[in-house]
């Protein structure tokens, strides 16, 4: 219970060792006063700190990393590290990347490296691990090498009990910040890479990286810096296809698919127009381009983890493996990739100055999430519509489901938009009981709002003349072609928006992350539409459903539902089934008597409506068996956005392609 006096003698930053051990032994003095426990022992102090780890600093790393990776055993899912690494000696520290870009939070997965061997010129090196940061290795070598060699095996997830797959018999994910140790005391853009990669035979792989020459199953890379390794992962698979986004263009942006079975990879003409259109889209918002090209690396899968996760000349992007051949009914998370790659411009090329972090064992603050993660949230839903991966109601049904989640969300009574921002930190998306009213990674979605709210109001107050997408011209289209990650802050941003229309941004966007109050709904209200429940599901809602064997019953009852058994899936905090003490994970069994079934359970829900009688649900929680007597009576709800004929429609004129 003393990390800050260790981990600021570790980091060596703002406190002294001398004034940490100070402090220590002035708490410890505090602490036997307050006692006043006469004749017995003072009590433990602090242990001595250990030895410094260097800070990274920013000078030319006197030596390099030759990394040869090998992930070619499928069945066993083992990827094989070697490293060479020179420039170190005696009391040299490794670290292996803690910190991870992108998913904000100290997610390295250190457990899974295991096997570690180090050795000079044949002759094995010892080496210990920091006691207090054990993602740092002290080597204790001879003095005089100037080299070593360090071999690993890394340990991919080989069920989902151990983490999200990353390798399958047809594909795989090679995320390169498992798979390096590298050199404390130097910024990761400091440290030059020369990498290869073995896959198995006849695949084909994707990748912001550039193939030094290309022959057999070994591809060597052109040599990069730590940074640009880091921030470009390889997909690999067996069926594969790469599809042309901006034909013609001296900048390409291609479409990299890796599928589970071939016939997943059929695109058709219109499905690669509109991603074709996103590309264009996206130009005409942003003015600028910061990358030489850039890669979707798409995978369509259920056979490894569908991720999604930016980077600055790729992204990675998993969805439904039907996600092009089932094209109507997995409309629901179709932003993905607009999100993605909006977060070249922003979070990439700008990223917030407190998120920025010099290497990847430096602790990452997270303050300005809700415009890294809000505004990208924005665009990507923006964008999908306005290049046509929507349709204008589908863009409508998803901001209304956006809408009515944080109309009810219990949370916000007691939690701020920005707390939330440590979430990444606090829960690495762990699944998590009563979600609502502890809130969780709310800067997404709610800092979508808060944006609509931010454009609707520039829109408004310029009577048509400006936007949010002047903010994004110049907040993010600026050094057309750099790729240099530009910081900001909150007064950039304030300063930004106020160039674009002067008014009290500042106190706007405080009121809005900083206090807990009502859902942000202005931009609803401003951009022409209102948030209303109907008896019917939207065909969004309704194709969702169908393909998760999901029943979203949260704006009636309070509960979402496996369709399948019966099984609950969440339940809203004060919801009417919240108060029947109705819990996750329960069995629903039967209910007013009959035996479950989805309709019977609608059906219920509409009849309570005309009698004062409650529904009663059989329930089976664990071992145990429960009659539960839920009082409802407003019949089926699901949200939708109503035009409001009086307000001119703002949100169609966002939503719009731009010419
Ligand atoms: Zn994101």
């Amino acid at each position: 219970m003393k990390p800050v006096i260790t981990s600021m003698a570790i980091y060596g930053a703002a406190l002294s060792l001398s004034a940490a051990l100070s402090l220590g032994a002035a708490l410890s003095l505090g602490a036997n006063l307050a006692l006043g426990a006469a004749g017995a022992s003072p009590g433990p102090t602090t242990t001595a700190a250990t030895a410094p780890i260097a800070a990274p600093k920013d000078t030319a790393y006197p030596g390099e990393i030759r990394l040869t990776v090998d992930a070619s055993d499928l069945d066993r899912r083992i990827v094989h590290v070697h490293e060479t690494l020179s420039g170190v000696g005696t009391g040299s520290v490794l670290l292996y990347p803690k910190w991870l870009p992108g998913t904000h939070a100290p997610e390295g997965p250190l457990d899974r490296l295991a096997g570690l061997r180090i050795t000079a010129q044949g002759a094995k090196v010892s080496w210990t691990r920091d006691p207090v940061d054990v993602y740092a290795f002290r080597l204790h070598a001879p003095s005089g090498i100037k080299s070593i060699d360090i071999d690993f095996d890394y340990l991919s997830p080989t069920s989902p009990k151990v983490g999200l797959l990353e390798i399958s018999r047809d594909m795989l994910m090679i995320e390169w910040n498992e798979l390096v140790l590298y050199p404390a005391g130097y910024f990761a853009r400091q440290i030059p890479v020369e990498a290869s990669l073995t896959l198995p035979a006849d695949w084909q792989f994707g990748s912001a990286l550039e193939a030094a020459s290309a022959s057999g199953p070994k591809t060597p890379f052109k040599r990069v810096s730590l940074e640009t390794l880091i921030d470009s992962p390889v997909y690999a698979g067996r069926y594969a296809a790469r599809l042309d986004l901006d034909p013609g263009a001296s900048v390409p942006v291609h479409l990299d698919l890796f599928a589970d079975r071939p016939e997943l990879l059929a695109v058709k003409p219109e499905q690669l127009e509109a991603y074709r259109n996103l590309v264009r889209q996206a130009y005409k918002t942003f003015g600028s381009h910061h990358y030489a090209h850039y890669d979707f690396l798409y995978s369509l899968s259920d056979q490894i983890q569908q991720n999604g996760l930016e980077h600055h000349q790729s992204s990675e992007d998993g969805s439904d493996p039907e996600a092009f051949t089932e094209w109507n009914k997995t409309a629901f998370d179709r932003d993905l990739l607009a999100h993605e790659f909006t977060h070249s411009w922003n979070g990439k090329f700008r990223r917030p100055a407190d998120l920025w972090t010099p290497n990847y064992n430096v602790p990452m603050q997270n303050s300005l999430l809700w415009v890294y993660e809000g505004q990208t949230q924005y665009w990507g839903h923006v964008l999908t519509a306005r290049s046509g991966l929507w349709t204008h109601s589908q863009a409508l049904d998803e901001l209304a489901l956006v809408a009515a989640y944080y109309d009810v969300e219990a949370g916000r009574r007691w939690r701020a938009l920005d707390d939330t921002t440590n979430d990444e930190i606090i829960n690495p998306r762990r699944p998590m009981s009563w979600r609502d009213w502890q809130r969780f990674e709310e800067y997404y979605s709610e800092g979508q709002l808060i944006w609509l709210d931010a454009d609707t109001l520039i829109r408004e107050r310029s009577q048509g003349k400006r936007s949010l997408d002047d903010f994004a011209r110049s907040f993010f289209g600026m050094d057309d072609g750099s790729f240099t990650t530009v910081t900001f802050t909150f007064d950039d941003v304030v300063k930004a928006l106020n160039a674009v229309e002067p008014y009290d941004w500042s106190a706007f966007l405080r009121e809005r992350v900083g206090i807990t109050r009502p859902a942000p709904l202005d931009g609803l209200r401003r951009g022409g539409y209102k948030l209303i429940y109907t008896d019917t599901p939207s065909d969004l809602v309704k194709e969702n459903d169908e393909k998760r064997k999901r029943v979203n019953l949260l704006y009636s009852i309070g509960v979402e539902i496996d369709d399948k058994d019966g099984t609950v899936l969440q339940v809203l905090w004060d919801s009417a089934a919240f108060k029947a003490k109705l819990t996750e994970s329960s069995v629903i069994l039967a209910i007013n008597g009959a035996a479950y079934d989805v309709d019977v359970l609608k059906d219920a829900i509409r009849s309570a409506k005309s009698t004062k009688l409650p529904i009663e649900l059989i329930v089976k929680t664990g071992d145990r068996f429960r009659v539960l007597s839920l009082e409802y009576h407003d019949g089926l709800r699901y949200p939708h956005l109503e035009r409001e004929a009086s307000v001119p429609a703002l949100l169609d004129d966002i939503l719009a392609a731009r010419k």
